[in-house]
């Protein structure tokens, strides 16, 4: 069975629709373009609570009622959003406690959408209700495939009920005023506390002396972990009413991948199914949606996603919203299914005459026929995806090199004082996937909950703050046998983004053999270099590295690589340590990317791990599997086309239906999905 509904065994296709924008002739009209396109689901209505619920004590479910029996009767199934993401103007005026109290202590006012307080006793029971009164209503529907609670997710409130709750949740965590006090090391700038009310949220009125940089990093850390939590108890609590009515319909919220303020690992175990909204622009690299895939496939586990949104042209919110090239919007595509996508669904079906998202793409565009480049190319896909089946529906990424990605980490690096401005986990993280990516090595971005020895190679770059245990965890995955790659500024902190005494990097210290002294930030303009001797041909060499350079006295490692320049001229900057049956290595500061490259080529070989392909630049490689068939994507992301030798690979193109072998041409922005059966593979 599908993962998401045996109702729709296929990619399902189609988005985001808003009938409540147009007469009742214009859905007759959409109807019609939704076959003539092959969409076969809707969702609706994602921002419909003003509609639903006109007063308080009045709900009017008549027009969807209408729409959803319409769509039912085309063919189309109907992913049932909760409406709950931009509450009524009455509710509001009513209601103060609704509205959210910003950063810079401002009570919002009615407007906009997401803004909701996550603390608001009013936005609670009002979202539950309505939540639970459509569960009631469209359980039963044969239509419904899927619930999409609330949408997008975002943003943090101050105000007093937000105040209230956090002293709540940090009784809970910490039990007394004595133990916070130790736990937050209130000793510093007089902070102690004597009564949990003296404890205010932390924003530029208190703890921020910059919009990014808290001066008192313990309590904006546990303010980060509690505004998520407050959001997610909030999605958990119409996720709880929507079960009571509909236990066996596929519930999500739909996610945008690295959002650094909500801790997505944490959100995904209430899910059922993982949903996020990609929108690369047309100067994104293809790395990056490669790496936004992985990391929302390795929420749950590896588990398939859905593409909840995207653009079928051009967006409404960048700096400059270009147009998708013809081709490049089916790429876009095809890549989100080679990492793990089992739907492909636009934000917009219909565009909107008004309001900010009047310019957004949509399948069905203001000409309103379907004669439009954009409709034909978005009908084409839906053809293609139509005659694919359930092919590919539910086959598993298999990866044996995984990135560690841990939100706690990232806020708490990029919370703290120094060393550099520049020192940032996003770009850290995409460094190593890019190296990865580059090569065609399948890689997936695991949570600090992930089974370490599932993989032969970890990579954990600046992993500043260890979860309590996950020092051991890496230590067994080692002495195991595995690989562990991590960088400079890790195992600096405990969970509380205290220092862990004794030497850097803390406990991360007696796998990687060594122990750091201090660690020198450099201006953008500096460089320094790692020297690598011949002890590893692959890696002889001399590279530039930059940002943070870790001063390292090796203990059990062996040295690596050494800094060619400054005080600290000769002494480590990379080095290996063999720890039971497997290695750690420390890479001390920031290297150029074709270092990066090539270490991980190194240690890829060495673990016998290999590309899935050699190809050209740009030409992207990934595989998908399942019931002993494997579903070889190759995508060029050039405007021109390549030739790809299969490396002795032979099976048939399931999108021209041709059977390949030997070397083959891709044509620009082109797509080949070759399907093999197992042990088909010749080398
Ligand atoms: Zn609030």
């Amino acid at each position: 069975m599908p993962l998401i509904s045996d109702k729709l065994p296929k990619i399902w296709y189609g988005g985001d629709y808003n009938p409540d924008q147009w007469p009742r002739e214009i859905w007759q009209e959409d109807l019609r373009l939704f076959g003539k396109a092959h969409i076969d689901v809707a969702t609706l209505p994602v921002f419909s609570w003003a509609l639903l619920q006109p007063e308080e004590d009045r709900y009017d479910f008549a027009w969807l009622d209408d729409i959803f029996d319409q769509l039912a009767g085309g063919g189309i199934k109907v992913c049932l959003a909760t409406s709950t993401a931009a509450h009524p103007a009455w509710m509001a005026r009513r209601y103060p406690d609704i509205l959210r109290v910003d950063f810079e202590g401002r009570k919002r006012k009615y407007g906009g959408r997401h803004k909701s307080c996550p603390n608001s006793p009013t936005y609670r029971l009002y979202a539950i209700r309505l939540a639970e009164k459509m569960a009631e209503r469209y359980a039963g529907h044969d239509a419904l495939v899927a619930w999409h609670i609330s949408n997008e997710f975002s943003g943090y409130c101050y105000c007093d009920n937000c105040a209230s709750a956090f002293r709540t949740w940090l009784q809970k965590r910490y039990g007394t005023l004595e133990e916070l006090n130790r736990r937050w090391y209130t000793t510093f700038w007089s902070h102690t506390f004597y009564e949990w009310e003296e404890i205010v949220p932390p924003n530029i009125l208190t703890e921020y002396w910059q919009p990014d940089k808290p001066q008192f990093q313990t309590i904006a850390l546990d303010y980060n972990r509690f505004q998520s939590e407050s959001l997610q108890e909030c999605m958990r609590l119409e996720r709880d009413a929507i079960r009571r009515h509909s236990p066996d319909v596929a519930i999500t919220t739909n996610f945008m991948h690295a959002y650094k303020p909500l801790d997505y690992a944490a959100w995904a175990r209430d899910l059922d199914v993982v949903s996020w909204d990609s929108y690369p622009s047309n100067r994104t690299h293809p790395a990056e949606p490669a790496l936004w895939h992985a990391l929302m496939r390795g929420l749950k586990g590896g588990q398939p996603f859905m593409l909840m949104e995207t653009t079928p042209s051009q967006v409404n919110w960048q700096q400059y919203c270009q147009l998708k090239k013809p081709g490049t919007m089916r790429l876009h595509n095809y890549q989100a299914i080679a990492h793990g996508a089992d739907t492909v669904m636009f934000f917009q079906l219909r565009q909107s005459l008004g309001a900010s998202e009047k310019f957004h793409g949509a399948v069905i565009s203001h000409a309103g026929h379907g004669e439009a480049r954009v409709f034909r190319e978005v009908a084409a896909l839906g053809a293609e995806l139509h005659r694919l089946g359930d092919k590919v529906v539910d086959a598993r990424v298999e990866a044996q090199v995984a990135i560690l990605f841990d939100w706690e980490n990232w806020w708490a690096m990029e919370n703290t004082a120094g060393p550099s401005k520049d020192w940032q986990y996003m770009p850290q993280i995409s460094k190593y996937h890019r190296a990865l990516w580059e090569q065609n090595i399948p890689v997936d971005l695991i949570t600090t909950e992930t089974d370490l020895m599932k993989y032969q190679v970890v990579v954990a770059p600046s992993l500043y703050l260890l979860q309590p245990g996950y020092a051991s965890r890496i230590e067994a995955f080692v002495a195991a046998g595995g690989t562990f790659v991590t960088t400079f500024m890790s195992g600096m902190v405990d969970e509380n983004d205290i220092v862990v005494p004794g030497g850097y990097p803390g406990e991360l210290r007696r796998v990687t053999g060594i122990w750091v002294e201090e660690f020198d930030a450099l201006y953008p303009d500096e460089r320094n270099e790692i020297a690598c001797g011949s002890d590893i041909p692959a890696l002889a060499g001399t590279y530039e590295a930059g940002l943070i350079c870790s001063v390292i006295h090796a203990e059990t490692a062996k040295v690596i690589g050494t800094y060619t320049k400054d005080f600290y001229r000769g002494t480590p900057a990379l080095t290996r340590n063999r720890f039971g049956a497997g290695t750690a290595w420390y890479i001390g500061a920031d290297p150029e990317p074709g270092f990066v490259g090539k270490l991980l080529e190194h240690l890829c070989t060495e673990r016998g791990i290999r590309p899935l392909l050699v190809t050209a630049e740009n030409v992207e490689v990934t595989c998908r599997s399942k019931q002993g068939r494997t579903y070889l994507f190759v995508l060029n992301h050039n405007p021109a086309p390549v030739r790809v030798d299969l490396n002795g690979a032979i099976g048939t193109d399931l999108l021209t239906e041709k059977a390949l072998e030997g070397t083959v041409e891709v044509e620009g922005y082109g797509v080949v999905i070759l399907e093999t059966i197992t042990g088909n593979r010749t080398s």
